[in-house]
């Protein structure tokens, strides 16, 4: 008997009379439904990243190296919402991007920048370029305040190697608080009646122990909604791979306070991200973990079971994804989605789903769905807060945006670390130490693109959150429990999908 006739016929044999159908956002319509909001204005857009950490907003910026470091996770956490920095740079570099986020604005900055007594002017200027600040507190060798230099102090100070000592406001001069004692409240005082920007904190033994500034204290008001920590800080996520360094580069962010981690693994419904969910949860009990990429309830359950805190869904959705040509898998998103949230609900659990978000529609549709929060890539790629550089094609102009799996990514992070095979290299020719990889073995399932510049993600931002309370007040909700109870969905068909664009005028003026 051959091999083939001894499968199994339930094997051989698929049903494919009933199959079900998956549904991707362009497939549904949200049903319009009694209002009584009067001003989208009213919709309260507030949700929950995990139930430890809320959101003003349901939005986060993709753990993407065209999406999302220092720069992006700042403007997305003072919108009220949060970014994940990506993972594809040295842990330093990675723990480094995440103290830049926290130490963006605090109500109180708790190891300010420091120089000793000896230290020079030529010290100062470095220190203040590197770390963008207009002031270092100086301190002696027992960490006792001694003085502040500010940008006013050396402004026209030439020699660079003046001592910090002569060109200070010493201690005797200086109005500080006392740490622990005098509350934002107090502090907003005091530099109102004293004129002062800085006002140091120390302790009883005069132990400089922390810093809180003018700009701190106004940025607070400039941003009612920004997503803080309980020590004022900024909120801000950090990935993390299945393999190699992973969990130590899960502890030392967390060292560096990160809020919250992500297990970033195209297929996430895999014994590798169950184990690395596992490992993390055990050894950071304390840090809340988003676990994914996963498309169905068998997956989400799995993740669950494992720790996860929250659930990131997607397979295949999107924009620069091609896992679906390549591999023949996924799922639409809706669908994917609508099948997630009933067991991560079951279980407490959020929901983010990641991909395909292309417009707030699509956005207002994930909620309806069951998401909590929905993960966005190349709608914020190309901003000014996205890394890389504008590019241009003619006199328009774009920046670069690309899957983290594509050959383009896969060739950067190979040459970052070293590994690449140089051109031209044959079989055996392997220099020693050099575990060269050959990029042609590479299967990538990303590819590279270019999105039009779109200046400030802010304004992107606010655009989006905008529609989804428009879409709030089509569901007749005022607030997103209430949309995700509210809302019903209509299918349509692809003649209601040309309705629904602009048609029949011509939009290229
Ligand atoms: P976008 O918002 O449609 O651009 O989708 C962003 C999401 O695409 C990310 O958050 C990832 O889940 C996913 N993604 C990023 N890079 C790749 C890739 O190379 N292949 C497949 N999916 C990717």
């Amino acid at each position: 008997m051959s091999a083939y006739r001894r499968e199994s016929p339930t094997l051989r044999y698929k049903d494919l009379a009933n199959l079900r159908t998956g549904l991707a956002f362009d497939d549904v319509l949200l049903v319009p439904r009694y209002s009584k909001i009067n001003s989208r204005r009213d919709a309260d857009t507030s949700t929950r990243l995990t139930s430890n950490i809320a959101l003003s907003i349901p939005i986060i910026s993709a753990n993407m190296d065209t999406v999302t470091e220092a720069s992006m996770a700042v403007a997305i956490a003072r919108e009220g919402g949060v970014g994940v920095i990506h993972r594809f740079m040295r842990l330093e570099e990675q723990v480094a991007q995440v103290q830049k986020v926290k130490r963006m604005e605090s109500i109180v900055i708790e190891t300010p920048y420091s120089l000793g007594v000896e230290a020079k002017l030529s010290d100062v200027r470095r220190l203040m370029r590197e770390k963008n600040v207009g002031g270092i507190l100086i301190v002696n060798d027992q960490g006792r305040l001694e003085g502040i230099i500010t940008t006013r102090d050396i402004r026209f100070v030439t020699n660079p190697n003046a001592s910090v000592s002569t060109l200070m406001t010493k201690r005797k001069d200086l109005v500080v608080g006392t740490w622990s004692k005098t509350t934002i409240e107090q502090a907003q005082d005091i530099m109102q009646d004293t004129r002062i920007e800085k006002l140091p904190l120390v302790d009883s033994k005069n132990r400089l122990r922390g810093l809180v500034t003018a700009k701190d204290i106004l940025k607070r008001k400039e941003y009612p909604r920004a997503t803080k920590d309980s020590k004022g800080r900024l909120r801000v996520g950090a990935a993390v791979g299945v393999k190699g360094d992973y969990l130590e580069r899960a502890e030392k962010l967390a060292e560096a306070d990160v809020d919250v981690l992500v297990l970033d693994i195209a297929h996430g419904h895999s014994q590798h991200a169950i184990d690395a969910t596992k490992k993390i949860k055990k050894t950071l009990p304390e840090t809340d973990l988003i676990a994914g990429n996963v498309a169905t309830r068998e997956g989400a359950r799995d993740l669950i079971n494992a720790g996860a805190d929250s659930i990131k869904v997607g397979v295949g959705s999107g924009s620069i994804c091609i896992t679906r040509i390549v591999t023949g898998s996924g799922i639409p998103q809706l669908t994917a989605i609508s099948d997630c949230s009933r067991i991560a609900r079951d279980n407490g659990i959020t929901l983010i789903a990641d991909g395909g978000i292309r417009n707030s529609g699509d956005i207002a549709k994930s909620v309806v769905a069951g998401a909590d929060t929905v993960m966005i890539g190349s709608l914020l790629a190309g901003t000014d807060e996205s890394p890389g550089e504008i590019v241009f094609r003619g006199n328009q102009r774009y920046k670069v945006t690309r899957g983290m799996a594509s050959m383009a990514a896969r060739r950067d992070q190979l040459e970052k670390e070293g590994r690449l095979k140089p051109e031209g290299m044959r079989e055996g020719e392997d220099v020693e130490n050099h575990a060269e990889v050959d990029l042609s073995d590479y299967v990538p399932e990303g590819v590279e693109a270019i999105v039009p510049y779109k200046g400030g993600a802010v304004s992107v931002i606010r655009q989006l959150v905008g529609g989804l309370r428009s879409g709030m007040s089509y569901c007749g909700a005022s607030n997103l429990k209430q949309m995700r109870a509210n809302g019903k969905f209509i299918r349509i068909t692809n003649v209601g999908i040309a309705e629904s664009n602009p048609h029949d005028v011509i939009t290229d003026i």
